[in-house]
C-alpha cells in the first residue's frame, strides 16, 4: 500500500494519520476535512469554549513529522471502488483522490428539528461561535433534548444568566443513553441549577419566536436541537460497502473491503465482548480505535473490544459511564442518588456489565477495569459505597 487517504479530520481522522506513521506507513498520506480548521477537541465546546472560559483545542500533531498533506473545506463527495483489485477513487469537492487504501472517519452530524425558525445545535466550532453569543442573561432559552449535550448546553446557559428551559420527549433525561430508571436520578439537578426541565413533551417544528409542541406552544428567544446525531456516511451511498446506522466495521475496523476501514463516530462496530454492534459516538473510541484501524490496514491482526466509556459534565458534577447495560438484568445503587456522589451498576447474574459514576472516579476507573475482565460481584459489598469497588469481587470469570 502506497497511498492512503484519509477522509475526516477530526479525531478519528488524526489519529488515524498519527497511527499509520506509528506503524511505519512511509508512503502518501492525504487527509480531508470538510471545516475550514486543523483537528480540534470537540468536548471542550459544550462546556469550557461555549461558557467562555477557553479558547478551542486544536488536537496535538505534529504535523511536520506526519508528512500529510491536509486538505481543509474540502468534502467527500462519493466513492468509487475499483471491482477487479483493491483501491479506488474519493470524489471530493476539490476533485478526484485515487487511493490504495482508504479511512473513512467522517464523524456524525447533528439531527436538525423540522420548521422555519431559527435553531442551534453544538457540534462544531463555528456553531459554538454562532451560539455563545445569543446566550445572554435574560434570554429565554430552550433547548430539545435531555441528553448528554442538551444537559451541559443548559448547564453553560443557566450559568450564563439565561432563562433555560429543556424540553425532552422521553420520561426522564438521558433515558436514551442509560434507560429512564437511571436517567430520572438526575432529574433533580435540573431544578437545582434553576432549569425548568419538561419531560414527555413532544416538538413539533421551530416556528419563529419559539416551538411549536404537540398540543401548545412555548416562546423562546433561543432553541438548540440537541437530539442526536446521525452518522456522516450519506456520501457512500452506491460505493457497495454496507452502511446500517453507520458504515459497517468488525472488530479490527475493517468495512467490507479489506482496503477500507473505519474509526469514531462514523462506524458502526461490532463488539466481541458485547456480541452486538455499539454506537460510537464517544471520544474515547475515537481516539483508540484508529489504532486498530492503522493497523488492519497495514495488513496487520488487530482488535478493538474495549468496554465503551464516556463522560459528561453536566450541573457541577462529572458523570462517568463504562460499559454496555443493554441485556443486563439489574441495576444496584451504591450510595444515595440525593448525596453528592453515588453510582450505579449494572449486572447480569453477578457479572459487572457498567457503571454509572456521579463524582466517584475511582468507582469508574475500578469498574471499568473490572468490566473489562468480566469480574463477578457480592452485589451486597458493591452496594456499599464504603467498600473499595475492586474489593466487592467474588468469583472472577
Ligand atoms: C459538543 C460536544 C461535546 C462532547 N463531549 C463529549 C464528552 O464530554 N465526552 C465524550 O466521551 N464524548 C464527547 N463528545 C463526543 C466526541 O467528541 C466525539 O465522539 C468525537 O469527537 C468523534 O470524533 P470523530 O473524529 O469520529 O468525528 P468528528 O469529530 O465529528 O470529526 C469528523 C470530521 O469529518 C468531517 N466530515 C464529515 N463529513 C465529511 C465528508 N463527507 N468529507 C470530509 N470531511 C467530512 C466533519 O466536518 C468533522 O470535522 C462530544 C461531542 C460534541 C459535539
Amino acid at each position: 500500500m502506497r497511498n492512503i487517504v484519509v477522509a475526516g479530520a477530526g479525531l478519528a481522522g488524526l489519529r488515524t494519520v498519527q497511527e499509520l506513521r506509528n506503524q511505519g506507513f512511509a508512503g502518501t498520506l492525504t487527509l480531508v476535512g470538510a471545516e475550514p480548521h486543523r483537528p480540534y477537541d470537540r468536548p471542550p465546546l459544550s462546556k469550557a469554549v461555549l461558557a467562555g472560559e477557553s479558547g478551542p483545542v486544536e488536537l496535538p500533531a505534529d504535523w511536520a513529522q506526519l508528512d500529510c498533506e491536509v486538505l481543509l473545506g474540502r468534502r467527500a463527495e462519493s466513492l468509487a471502488l475499483h471491482a477487479d483489485r483493491p483501491g479506488g477513487t474519493l470524489h471530493t469537492t476539490g476533485g478526484p483522490l485515487p487511493f490504495d487504501g482508504l479511512a473513512v472517519a467522517t464523524g456524525a452530524s447533528p439531527i436538525r428539528l423540522p420548521g422555519p425558525g431559527a435553531q442551534h445545535v453544538v457540534r462544531t466550532l463555528d456553531d459554538c461561535r454562532a451560539l455563545a453569543p445569543e446566550l445572554r442573561a435574560g434570554a429565554r432559552v430552550v433547548i430539545v433534548g435531555a441528553g448528554f449535550i442538551g444537559a451541559e448546553v443548559a448547564t453553560v446557559a443557566a450559568g450564563r444568566g439565561c432563562r433555560v428551559t429543556v424540553v425532552e420527549a422521553a420520561d426522564a433525561p438521558l433515558a436514551g443513553a442509560l434507560g429512564s430508571a437511571a436517567g430520572a436520578l438526575t432529574t433533580g439537578w435540573y431544578a437545582e441549577a434553576g432549569v425548568e426541565l419538561r419531560c414527555g413533551i413532544r416538538v413539533a417544528a421551530v416556528e419563529d419566536g419559539g416551538l411549536a409542541l404537540v398540543g401548545g406552544e412555548m416562546p423562546a428567544d433561543v432553541v438548540i436541537a440537541a437530539v442526536g446525531v446521525r452518522p456522516d456516511v450519506g456520501w457512500l451511498a452506491g460505493s457497495g460497502l454496507a452502511v446500517e446506522r453507520g458504515l459497517l466495521v468488525d472488530g479490527a475496523m475493517r468495512t467490507s473491503r479489506p482496503e477500507v476501514v473505519a474509526a469514531g463516530d462514523c462506524a458502526a462496530w461490532w463488539s466481541r465482548r458485547f456480541g452486538c454492534r455499539l454506537p460510537a459516538e464517544h471520544w474515547t473510541l475515537a481516539k483508540d480505535a484508529p489504532e486498530v484501524a492503522a493497523a488492519t490496514l497495514l495488513g496487520r491482526e488487530a482488535v478493538y473490544d474495549a468496554p465503551p466509556y464516556f463522560w459528561s459534565e453536566q450541573f457541577g458534577r462529572m458523570v462517568q459511564y463504562a460499559g454496555h447495560h443493554r441485556g443486563a438484568d439489574r441495576m444496584v445503587l451504591r450510595g444515595d442518588p440525593a448525596d453528592p456522589s453515588w453510582a450505579a451498576l449494572w449486572l447480569t447474574g453477578s457479572r459487572l456489565d457498567a457503571i454509572l459514576a456521579v463524582d466517584r472516579p475511582r468507582d469508574l476507573v475500578q469498574g471499568r477495569r473490572l468490566i473489562a475482565d468480566a469480574a463477578e460481584l457480592d452485589p451486597d459489598r458493591a452496594a456499599d459505597p464504603q467498600v473499595m469497588l475492586r474489593n466487592a469481587v467474588g468469583v472472577r470469570c
